[in-house]
């Protein structure tokens, strides 16, 4: 049997770090089993699909480097493969289960269900949800409602005893009361389009998935699409629900850790290797051991077995950490190519800029690729650089524990260091920037460090003496001059 699995999102909103996780690990289980895989657009509830959602999916699976082997875009032999686009394949087998007698048409009207279930809340009832009502309505009385042109929908009998299980890969056995399993869902909308778990389960079936890996919250849903099977007479797939992806605290990721669409991760400058190798990482493992994985190799190591029960926690910080690893990977050229865009959009270079000003990024690049945690830091890292810095406040150009007094004084001698620093060793100079801090009886960093403000306007920047050979003697001096009588009017 040869694998095939799919990715199904609803383009509701932007790929979550949650959503993007399941569908690489679809993708990585079909490629190292030789498999396919498959992407089908899950959009029945046409209100809350946007097409701006579903460009990001495309676009998002496009930066990751995933590529599908069937669905939009590049269709295949089960298309189409966007589910509104198939409402009438639905429409045909929903009502092959009423004919079949596994479903039934329901008449209620918006206002008898809304009255039951205020009925059932007030009257603290254990029976929520629909009572049943039409699944033993008589033949007359269907065929009056019929000839009257009463709106329905078609409801799923769920049998009224007995059990069902689901097996799944991970949590085993899971079993449901069949009168714990929702009473009669309805699969067919009155105005055709269907629900979730009918459009869920007849594409399953017909795209000949092998394997449904999705998120842990979908378990509860199992009984219901194993039910579904059965009224069908299908063969239900294996089942692998994923670990949800958690917060520090234990709680969903959402917004309030931090982002989580992924359009914010490659924004902000992370790269795709390294958010697929982290995301791997939350929920599955390979040994327990080894921690870096570029995607070809996931792609062949990559196994069911390894997955977690337990849920994984996203933490951003180990994200950082990868993706530095991965930064200081990449040759000077390759990251002066991603880093352009940053330079491009802050206004640094202009949008046609050319070879020379390419090579003046590559020139930057062994300055900054030590410190870069996301492509992005390379705005304020360099932006000295690039535009007139606002004058620094004074106290910003004050050390911890330095008066202004002190520092003025550092800064003028370094100043008339600086001055005649053409020609000297980076070790001679630093040397003698050195000395300032004995003869003034101060730190090193009561020396370097109002330098660094007053010349790049950050206290984190490319390594001092080469920021200062970067922007050139004539604005290095300027600034330290800036500096100077801003200390003046402090002290005076
Ligand atoms: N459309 C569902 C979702 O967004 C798919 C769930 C499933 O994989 O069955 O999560
Ligand atoms: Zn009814």
């Amino acid at each position: 049997m040869s694998v095939r699995v799919r990715y199904a999102p609803s383009p509701t909103g932007m790929q979550h770090i949650g959503g993007v996780r399941t569908a690489l690990f679809n993708y990585f289980f079909a490629r190292a089993n030789n498999g396919t895989f498959i992407l089908r657009v899950e959009d029945t509830d046409q209100e809350r699909s946007t097409d701006e959602a579903l460009q990001d999916l495309y676009d998002t699976l496009a930066w990751l480097g995933v590529k599908w082997d069937e669905g939009p875009l590049v269709g295949g032999p089960h298309g189409p493969y966007i589910q509104s686009e198939r409402f009438s394949i639905y429409q045909e087998y929903a009502e092959k289960l009423v004919a079949d007698g596994k479903a039934y048409r329901c008449y209620c009207t918006p206002q008898r269900l809304e009255t039951l279930r205020e009925e059932q809340v007030a009257a603290k009832s254990k029976q929520q949800g629909y009572d049943r009502h039409c699944r033993n309505l008589g033949e007359s009385e269907r065929h009056a409602l019929e000839q009257a042109g009463t709106p329905s929908v078609i409801r799923l009998k769920v049998p009224l005893e007995g059990k069902t299980t689901f097996h799944d890969v991970l949590m085993g056995d899971i079993t449901r009361r069949n009168d714990d399993v929702s009473p009669d869902p309805v699969l067919l909308k009155s105005d055709g389009f269907p629900t979730y778990h009918l459009a869920n389960v007849i594409d399953d079936h017909m795209m000949g998935i092998t394997h449904i890996m999705r998120a842990q919250e979908w378990i509860p849903s199992g009984p219901l699409h194993i039910l579904l099977y059965e009224a069908f007479g299908w063969e239900p797939p294996m089942y692998c629900h994923l670990p949800m992806v958690m917060g520090k605290d234990g709680q969903k990721l959402s917004k309030r850790h931090g982002s989580t669409s992924v359009r914010d991760f490659r924004e902000k400058g992370y790269l795709p290797e390294a958010l697929i190798n982290y995301v791997s990482m939350v929920g599955w493992s390979y040994d327990g051991e080894r921690e870096f994985f570029r995607p070809d190799e996931l792609c062949e190591l990559f196994s069911l077995e390894k997955i977690s029960k337990a849920p994984g926690i996203f933490d951003y910080k180990k994200l950082d950490w990868y993706n530095g690893m991965y930064i200081r990977q990449k040759s000077d050229e390759e990251l002066a190519t991603l880093l352009m865009p940053y330079m491009v959009r802050s206004g640094f270079m202009a949008p046609d800029a050319g070879p020379q000003e390419f090579a003046r990024i590559v020139s930057l690049v062994p300055l900054v690729k030590e410190r870069l945690k996301v492509l992005g830091d390379i705005v304020d890292m360099t932006r000295f650089l690039f535009t007139d810095i606002e004058a620094p406040a004074p106290e910003e150009l004050l050390p911890k524990k330095q008066d202004a007094a002190t520092t003025l004084e550092a800064l003028r001698r370094a100043l008339v260091i600086i001055t005649g620093m053409q020609g000297s060793e980076d070790a001679v100079v630093e040397e003698r920037l050195g000395a300032i801090a004995e003869e003034l009886g101060i730190k090193l960093n009561g020396v370097f460090m109002p330098i660094r403000v007053a010349v790049t306007g950050s206290q984190v920047s490319p390594p001092l003496l080469d920021s200062i050979r970067l922007l050139g003697l004539d604005k290095t001096v300027a600034r330290l001059e800036r500096a100077i009588s801003i200390l003046q009017n402090e002290v005076a």
